[in-house]
């Protein structure tokens, strides 16, 4: 018989505990299994996490939070996609925005079009078909809106936040649906000596917390998934070299931009996430060719605006478990793996990881074939962004610095190698289970970092080149004048502040 669980344990209260109290609390309501976060002041958290992709929407419609409140209580600003500088060679940039391309007409993709006119002599960029793009550039910012149809549907959007704010939202609203807060530090982990299931948590005061379900939540302590029950951890540095960043937050000087930067430094990147009331700025580098020091004085030689905190330095190897859900622990959250930010990823892992457990809900029999589902979607979707994430360090024609020159060198993942090798020879985009980026992403950054085709699909022929330009200039015109039509951003984050 199925014995349901009754007590759910979440050791570590950074963004991943309180995400998954908040989900939690609110999908298992009525079930009467109690759920209790244990949580150290004294340790803190990350503290960094602020840019998020369009999926949060979803999340946060799934634990009921107004978007007027949360914009609010978080500082928040909207996001379009993320601007990319001296990427692919020093001087140029491309825009990954959320949204697509054009629209599809004919027998074929709209960027097939798109490359027959590019070989017919159009030189248009591709972005001139976005309208997330050409809204982003002009600052302005408009909630998506009418049916598939009309070009206003055509991007979606995200939010910047932030993160301490953001976890203390969701404990407010996880508490006042029940979730227990205990404040102290885990000193030990109690299992049972036959199958290894976690049983206790002790606090260092003596207090014991027990349960059937525990998510691990504690960061790159990584406390039960990793110190209690040894699951390894797969290093993958060898194709994500940086191992080091350092955050520094400045102050909003001027109106937020609706979108992320990310601008290619000697050995590694800088990110530009602008919220309502400062800006977080940080430099992901590698240790291997930039010193500390180094890293440091370039991050503050490169801010538009004085810094108002204090600069934290943070380490981690990229990587993830093997297993994220090994005998009766789930790993959420960083001690679950790490993935740097380089296209906002984190978090939406820590959602995606939520989703899959609600999918994948366990009862007391924990049945390894229901974790093994589990680990093979989580895992699946760790993969596919990780070839994505390689995909901007090796696809560049940047040789300007030692870290440039290994980057290129990098032997990339199969599953890359003929992604890149297809869309080089034929233009055609490969799709693949457990795919978070899709299509108009990966060209967005192939056709940003240089790939450019060889070819395109041939049934794009099938047009009149002069029937193709005209439909291209109608689109080209629909777009830029819904783009002009949308609200400067800054306006409609007051219309939100107002609305609350
Ligand atoms: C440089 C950098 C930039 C990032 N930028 C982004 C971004 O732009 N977008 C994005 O989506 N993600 C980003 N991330 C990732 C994001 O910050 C994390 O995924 C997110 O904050 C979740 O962290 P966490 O909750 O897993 O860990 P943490 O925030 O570290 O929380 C761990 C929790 O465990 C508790 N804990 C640990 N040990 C104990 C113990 N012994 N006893 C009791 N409690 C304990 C701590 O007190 C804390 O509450 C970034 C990460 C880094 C490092």
């Amino acid at each position: 018989m199925n014995v349901p669980l009754r007590r759910i344990v979440i050791a570590g209260g950074g963004s991943a505990g309180w995400m998954a109290a908040a989900a939690l609390s609110q999908a298992l309501a009525g079930t009467g299994i109690a759920i209790t976060l244990v949580e150290s002041e004294a340790i803190g958290t990350v503290g960094v996490g602020e840019a998020t992709i369009p999926p949060i929407h979803g999340f946060n419609q799934m634990i009921g939070v107004d978007e007027a409140a949360f914009v609010k209580a978080t500082g928040g600003t909207f996001k379009l996609g993320i601007e990319f500088v001296d990427w692919w060679r020093r001087g140029e940039g491309y825009f990954h925005p959320f949204g697509r391309y054009g629209d599809d007409f004919g027998m074929v993709p709209f960027h097939q079009h798109w490359l027959a006119a590019r070989a017919e002599g159009d030189t248009t960029p591709l972005g001139a078909y976005s309208l997330s793009t050409l809204a982003a550039m002009n600052g302005r910012f408009g909630l998506p809106q009418g049916d598939a149809r009309s070009v206003f549907a055509t991007y979606g959007y995200a939010y910047h936040f932030d993160a301490g704010r953001y976890a203390a939202f969701l404990r407010q609203l996880s508490e006042s649906r029940g979730v227990v807060r205990h404040e102290g530090r885990i000193g030990d982990v109690e299992q049972d000596p036959e199958t290894g299931f976690v049983r206790t948590l002790t606090l260092e005061d003596g207090r014991t917390i027990s349960g059937d379900l525990f998510l691990d939540c504690t960061g790159f302590r990584a406390l039960l998934i990793g110190d209690a029950l040894s699951v390894p951890y797969q290093d993958w540095s060898h194709w994500l070299p940086c191992d080091r960043a350092i955050a520094v937050p400045t102050a909003a000087v001027a109106p937020p931009t609706p979108f992320t930067r990310a601008t290619a430094r000697g050995a590694g990147w800088q990110w530009r996430i602008p919220l309502q009331h400062r800006t977080g700025n940080g430099h992901v580098f590698c240790s291997s060719f930039c010193s500390e020091a180094e890293a440091e004085a370039l991050l503050l030689a490169n801010l538009d605006a004085p810094t108002v905190g204090e600069l934290r330095h943070l380490r981690f190897t990229t990587g993830r478990r093997t297993t994220p859900w090994a005998a009766n622990v789930v790993a959420i959250g960083l001690a679950s793996g790490f993935l740097e930010p380089l296209e906002s990823t984190s978090l939406h892992l820590i959602q995606s990881a939520i989703t899959a457990l609600l999918s994948w809900f366990p009862d007391q029999q924990f049945d390894p074939v229901v974790r093994a589902e589990y680990n093979r979607r989580v895992t699946r979707e760790w993969d596919a962004i990780r070839d994505f994430l390689i995909l901007h360090y090796t696809a560049t024609e940047r040789d300007d610095t030692s870290f440039w020159r290994h980057c290129r060198a990098i032997t990339v993942p199969e599953t890359l190698i003929e992604k890149v090798a297809l869309f080089a020879r034929t233009g055609r985009l490969l799709g693949r289970e457990g795919d978070l980026f899709m299509d108009a992403s990966w060209l967005a950054v192939l056709l940003g970092q240089g790939v450019i085709p060889r070819g395109h699909d041939s049934l794009a022929n099938s047009m009149t080149p002069e029937l193709r330009s005209k439909i291209l200039a109608a689109m080209r015109k629909t777009i830029a004048g819904a783009a002009a039509a949308l609200p400067p951003h800054a306006s409609t984050i007051a219309q939100y502040l107002h609305a609350c």
